[in-house]
């Protein structure tokens, strides 16, 4: 059975047989013009006309028709592991709410939601949480993204108000990244500022990140401070800038409040205290402040180095109390520029999806404000008081507080902090309702029901990007199985529990209205969020809503800037400048955890990898999870490049490839959070991250978790491909998609006895498939070959240290059905040299290709190996890399291990 789509595209929404929407993952919001090829696929073009990337998209936003197929899909509802239909799993959900609730009251339930949804989604579960069933105890793992920069705005500004536009990051003179690795997260936005510094080379770009990484490439000017030192250097500035005299005096006198205040606690840090604890020299902190001095118009980008932090808050107003102290805010080419992780993260902070929010940016603590929402949604009953922040919520799972629990769009068993606590709390929770497009994940094999929800290119409704850019999401694919849009989900179990009228939209443009409606209701309470020129709008001009800004007033022209003339959204309108002190991370290093542990992305995985690790072309730039660790903490621990290593924290253990590499200062590891149970044995970083939040924001400090590192004790290594997929039995292992089968990373404690019948066993190869060995047992060397009527069904590489095969080039040969003879040499020929790791999605363009051809024929730069490769010329996500190579880097590269 196959329901209809929820909204088809618009006549107008469709440009040569595609249509409009907009990319699902990160926060930049790029326009993706997606054309259906009829077989469930779709072709995939950056939107030229969208605001945000005006036709340019990243290598993760061009492979997206690589991951729409109906692989892995929740097509049914399932109740205790059982397929059921809409109606049984509808009132059964209903039901154990309604009971938890007369039972144990409105706090006794809870749903956590995602920045995956769209505003609708989000507006409805919203609604039904705090409006109806009475409690705030709804949030949204944007927590874990940007929630010290809403408590940040929210004490600065008054409201949760991102001042700029994205126009200001080209405009600028100066743009200052800080705790963002630009080019690999919002890779869209850093091409912006690439193509705007290129065109006007006097522009300045100033990185500051504890690592060296792909964005650093930019920078005229690096500063690797020490972890969580931001506030102490920002302080340094705020304190400069009064000594120079380059204080907007007339700004702060009308506009500002808290200003001697802010300086004095700023002042109290001497120069030599600041250098001590940031680690930088005084001269380099110097440099830094003489140029956000000397430049007017200067943007300083934050996301998330400054917002998961235990002091990400005051992290965020020691940025935004050096603009304001300037008045270097809402004007062209200058303010503070919160970026955000998820593609609708805004949205749901818009409609109050975090527990400390209610919808609108009114505020749960404000009677006057709860009172109008009450009206406004004729509700039964409204929280008093914020509601469980997500660790909290998970620890109230735990602990038996929450008796029903709905999880919709996220996967918190693999992302929160302690995520093993998390999972065992949700085994604990009585009642576990999950929504999503998957039918396995971490967190699905703990539910009770599961429902299952559109996904991107079937669901249609708004998302908003960091710039406040309302954007439509269009379905250009039909609802396969029994598949329903998530506000549709929550609405009926909303009219199921006994509020038919509040939940009876007939469609998500019904939804969108009645939020845009809340807005001016907002809006005549003096907040910023005002979309009321929305609020009738009809189903037509809805489906063909071009992307707008906001606000979006009745009276006014649409978006803009905000705060040049001040108008800040406090009592008196005046902003706020907040004294801040610098404060460690919460848990200090010891003889045990001797090492700061800072989590964060790759360039072509997103999140926990359910849909990018669908793509073999996305999989192939890091195929397994890794650890960059310094040569110093490497040769302490007796680490090895390319080696197994443990990581250990009070909380678990991981298991990862060593990366060495000085792009990671001493004394830090840095490790990506994408890899789940579904893609390695022991990969999910978040399993040792502590639950330390910051006391305002609730946001976890998911980068400096003290760890130790040790070898892993490795007795064989291996790399093998398999066509089918499959978990392999062994005890470490790690997979990734690759053309026409699956690539993985495996190592052992024990030899195997009989290599041939246990690899048989570990690789699930049927006993038909005839095998081709070749066993050194002197030098410990195995290859094995697996095929059946000559079809190669799987191949093993095994040595007691890791194993040197050039991967890329047998999993090309893999693919292609190389014969077994020759795909077990498992190096390519002279006269086919090793393409080494991806570097190139787009065009399948690996290092060593890039670093041969670059020095054969004297290519100095990004563009002429554009010319005589290719590479680097669609998308652009690799030219940092590009670049990094040319400059006789080794590049940011593991391709599964680094002695390719
Ligand atoms: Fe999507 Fe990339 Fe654009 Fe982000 S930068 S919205 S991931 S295409």
């Amino acid at each position: 059975m196959t329901e209809a789509a929820s909204t088809p595209p618009a006549e107008d929404d469709v440009t040569g047989g595609g249509v409009r929407t907009a990319c699902p993952y990160c926060g930049v919001g790029c326009g993706v013009i997606a054309t259906p090829d009829g077989q469930g696929g779709a072709a995939i073009a950056g939107d030229p006309d969208h605001p945000a990337n005006f036709g340019r998209l990243c290598s993760k936003g061009s492979a997206l028709g690589e991951t729409v197929g109906l692989e892995g899909r929740l097509l049914t509802p399932m109740v205790g592991g059982l397929e059921a239909s809409w109606d049984e799993a509808t009132t059964l959900v209903a039901r154990r709410f309604r009971e938890a609730i007369e039972e144990h009251g409105p706090d006794s339930v809870a749903f956590y939601v995602s920045g995956q949804l769209l505003t609708e989604d989000y507006y409805v579960a919203n609604k039904l949480m705090k409006g109806f069933i009475g409690s705030a105890n709804i949030d949204t793992n944007s927590r874990l993204c940007m929630a010290s920069s809403v408590a940040g705005h929210k004490r600065a500004f008054g409201a949760d108000t991102v001042p700029g536009t994205y126009e200001d990051l080209e405009e600028a003179d100066l743009v200052v990244l800080v705790g963002s690795n630009l080019a690999w997260c919002h890779p869209v936005l850093f091409q912006r500022i690439a193509a705007a510094k290129a065109a006007r080379p006097g522009m300045r770009v100033v990185n500051i990140d504890p690592r060296r990484t792909a964005t650093s490439g930019l920078a005229d000017l690096s500063l690797s401070l020490a972890p969580g030192s931001d506030v102490a250097l920002f302080n340094a500035l705020l304190s400069r800038i009064v000594e120079e005299g380059a204080v907007d005096d007339a700004y702060v006198r009308q506009h500002v409040a808290g200003f001697a205040e802010a300086v004095a606690r700023a002042q109290a840090v001497s120069p030599a205290e600041v250098a001590a604890v940031t680690g930088l020299r005084e001269a380099e902190i110097e440099a830094f402040t003489r140029l956000w001095i000397g430049s007017e118009r200067v943007v300083t980008v934050y996301s998330q180095g400054v917002n998961q932090s235990s002091a990400g808050t005051d992290k965020v107003n020691a940025i935004i109390n050096c603009h304001l102290a300037t008045g270097r805010i809402g004007r062209p080419g200058m303010g503070p520029f919160s970026v955000t992780g998820q593609p609708n993260a805004m949205g749901g902070r818009e409609v109050g999806g975090l527990a400390t929010m209610l919808a609108a940016h009114l505020d749960v603590t404000e009677p006057a404000h709860r009172d109008a929402l009450q009206d406004f949604w004729q509700a039964p009953a409204m929280p008093t008081a914020p509601g469980l922040k997500a660790v909290d919520l998970f620890r109230a799972c735990a602990d038996g507080r929450i008796k029903a629990l709905w999880i919709m769009s996220t996967n918190p068993a693999v992302s929160l902090p302690q995520a093993d606590d998390v999972a065992a709390a949700i085994r604990a929770c009585p009642f576990v309702v999950v929504s999503d497009i998957l039918a396995d994940t971490d967190t699905t094999r703990l539910a009770d029901v599961l429902l299952p929800a559109t996904a991107w290119g079937e669901k249609s409704g708004t998302v908003t990007n960091s710039e406040r850019r309302i954007s439509r999401q269009r379905a250009f694919l039909p609802a396969p199985g029994k598949a329903r849009p998530d506000w549709r989900i929550v609405a009926d179990v909303g009219a199921a529990m006994g509020w038919p009228e509040a939940f009876a939209w007939a469609d998500e443009a019904s939804v969108f209205r009645e939020h845009a409606a809340l807005s001016e209701v907002a809006g005549d309470l003096g907040l910023d969020f005002d979309i009321a020129a929305l609020a009738e709008i009809d189903t037509a001009d809805y489906d063909a809503l071009a992307p707008v800004q906001w606000p979006v007033p009745r009276d006014k022209a649409a978006g803009g800037r905000f705060f040049a003339e001040g108008g800040f959204f406090t009592p008196d309108r005046r902003g706020r400048m907040i004294p801040v002190a610098y404060r460690a991370p919460a848990v200090p290093l010891s003889q045990d955890y001797p090492l700061r542990l800072n989590t964060g992305r790759v360039r072509d995985h997103w999140h926990t990898m359910t849909r990018t690790a669908r793509s073999s072309r996305l999989s192939a730039h890091m195929a397994e999870p890794y650890a960059e660790v310094h040569p110093d903490d490497a040769a302490v621990a007796g680490i090895d490049a390319a080696s197994l290593i443990r990581l250990d924290s009070p909380y678990g253990t991981v298991v990862l490839r060593a990366l060495v590499t000085d792009r990671t200062p001493q004394g830090s590891v840095f490790v990506p959070m994408h890899w789940t149970a579904l893609f390695a044995a022991r990969g999910r970083v978040d399993s040792v991250v502590g639950a330390v939040v910051d006391p305002i924001s609730g946001q976890p400090e998911s980068k400096a978790q003290p760890v130790r590192i040790e070898p892993f004790a490795a007795a064989w290594h291996g790399f093998a491909l398999t066509r089918h997929e499959v978990t392999p039995k062994a005890d470490y292992w790690a997979r990734a998609k690759t053309e026409g089968g699956w690539r993985h990373e495996l190592a052992g404690t024990r030899c195997p006895e009989d290599w041939v019948e246990e690899t048989r066993a570990m690789l699930g190869v049927s006993q038909r498939a005839g095998v081709v060995s070749v066993i050194d047992p002197a030098l410990g060397n195995v290859r094995l070959g697996f095929a059946i009527d000559g079809a190669v069904e799987a191949v093993l590489f095994a040595s007691p240290g890791p194993v040197a095969v050039a991967r890329t080039h047998a999993a090309a040969a893999f693919a292609e059905g190389e014969e077994l003879g020759r795909l077990l040499i498992g190096r390519p020929s002279a006269a086919l040299p090793d393409p080494g790791a991806t570097v190139c999605s787009c065009f399948a363009v690996g290092a060593n290709t890039i670093a041969r051809v670059a020095a054969a024929e004297g290519l100095n730069d990004v563009e002429a190996v554009g010319r005589a490769l290719s590479a680097g010329t669609n998308c652009g996500s690799c030219r940092p890399e590009i670049q990094g190579i040319l400059e006789g880097l080794r590049p940011v590269q593991l391709d599964g291990m680094a002695a390719e």
